[in-house]
């Protein structure tokens, strides 16, 4: 491993994978035995110490991983590139070890064993016995001894490449979690404008901006939902696991990759041109999932919308899908970050029962798309007055947030 030139840095992803039943049963055969190595280096450092006070070093252990591995098939069966991992990982807690006794105070903790269910993690090395590779609609990682292990990535990865990939385990769930290597951001001139988007949902379009902007939501799904509802009637007509019906189940998978595509890119055209204009972008804090109460992902990992049982959405339902809300403020975060952009986000309370001219909230100030505020008698497009309200309560955080460390010195 190089040093990391100074204009890259690291972001770290983190997918929930999806294993077969029996992947799942290697992945914790892999952590038990990656478990039983460490615990056993460990083990060889402490004999080799107390019996004859003699430093077992990283590269002593690595060395001997060959020889593990030529005669031990537990162990062949993984990677061995992960396998040096684990002994590394081991090494930086001996380090941790001795950096506290040095530096003296608090009795140090010596490393210790690891008990089952205290060891979630292997880090693997991408290349070395672990491959990240996703396509469009469907990601996988391989993992040596595993296979081929299904991945829902909710955001797309962006690198220039990806140096780890760990398996971790939370709980029942098994996740990838990625290092990646990326660009360091150029940052964008400052134009000195700031703006609020209030999101809007189905035919009132994508968003409204504090500067009377409509974005518009094109609804793809609007145009490509024909042609799904003749796949998707074309699928139930066929017989349950008859080539017919494997082949309609691939042209309506067809139909939602297309729609998710044009989507994608849409909302990342409207994205790039925001940060590109603006310097600050307020919104709201969304709990899309909540939302939507969208069906369980499928096993295949493929998203979006499901053949069976998720077609049966409400239509405000399907229009905050259509829409893509959180796919969009996702998209925006991810480029204001990377143009040197502040990106906030608030909580969406009342933001758009408030009058932007008097501060009155009332519920009933609000009538569908028309504002009218029962105590001052201003009027004004409901969503436009809401994106103000939105962009005051980003600038009055940002500020609160500017302030703080010049009141202390007041204090
Ligand atoms: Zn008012």
């Amino acid at each position: 491993m190089g040093a990391r030139p100074p204009d890259v840095m690291i972001r770290s992803y983190k997918f929930r994978m999806y294993p077969t039943s029996k992947q799942d049963d290697l992945l914790r055969v892999m952590l038990d035995d990656h478990r039983f190595l460490y615990n056993a280096a460990l083990q060889e450092r402490r004999d080799a110490w107390t019996r004859s006070r003699v430093g077992i070093r990283f590269v002593d252990q690595d060395a001997q991983l060959k020889h593990i591995r030529a005669f031990d098939p537990d162990y062949a069966r993984w990677s061995a590139a992960a396998e040096t991992q684990t002994l590394r990982r081991l090494d930086k807690a001996f380090q941790a070890f001795f950096r506290r006794v040095k530096a003296g105070g608090k009795p140090p903790g010596y490393p210790r064993f690891k008990g089952a269910g205290y060891f979630d993690t292997v880090d693997h090395r991408n290349g070395l016995g672990a491959t990240w590779d996703s396509h469009p609609t469907q990601s996988r990682v391989y993992f040596k001894g595993v296979g081929h292990v299904k991945v829902r990535q909710h955001r797309a990865v962006v690198a220039r490449r990806i140096t780890r990939i760990a398996v971790k385990r939370e709980g029942r769930h098994w996740y990838v979690v990625l290092a990646a290597e990326q660009d360091v951001p150029a940052p964008l001139p400052k134009t000195g404008a700031a703006v609020g988007i209030d999101l809007a949902i189905g035919a009132n379009g994508l968003a409204y901006t504090s500067l009377g902007e409509r974005i518009g939501n094109p609804a793809y799904g609007k145009a490509s939902r024909v042609r799904l509802a003749a796949a998707q009637q074309a699928w139930s007509r066929t017989k349950l696991g008859s080539s017919r019906r494997r082949k309609a189940r691939e042209r309506a998978a067809g139909v939602h990759r297309k729609i998710h595509n044009q989507r994608r890119d849409y909302l990342h055209k409207v994205a790039r041109r925001l940060v590109a204009v603006y310097d600050v972008i307020v919104a709201e804090r969304l709990t899309i999932a909540g939302m939507t109460r969208r069906a369980a992902p499928r096993p295949d990992g493929a998203g979006g919308y499901e053949l069976n049982g998720g077609s049966a959405k409400t239509g405000l339902n399907r229009s905050i899908l259509d829409a893509g809300w959180g796919m969009f403020l996702e998209m925006i975060r991810a480029k204001a970050e990377s143009a040197g952009r502040e990106f906030i986000q608030v909580e969406p309370a009342y933001s758009s029962q408030t009058c932007r001219k008097c501060g009155h909230t009332e519920s009933a100030n609000r009538n569908g798309k028309d504002f009218l505020c029962l105590s001052c008698g201003h009027r004004d497009d409901a969503d436009i007055n809401a994106a103000i309200n939105i962009l005051r309560a980003g600038l009055a955080l940002r500020d609160t947030a500017q302030a703080a460390p010049r009141e202390a010195f007041l204090s």
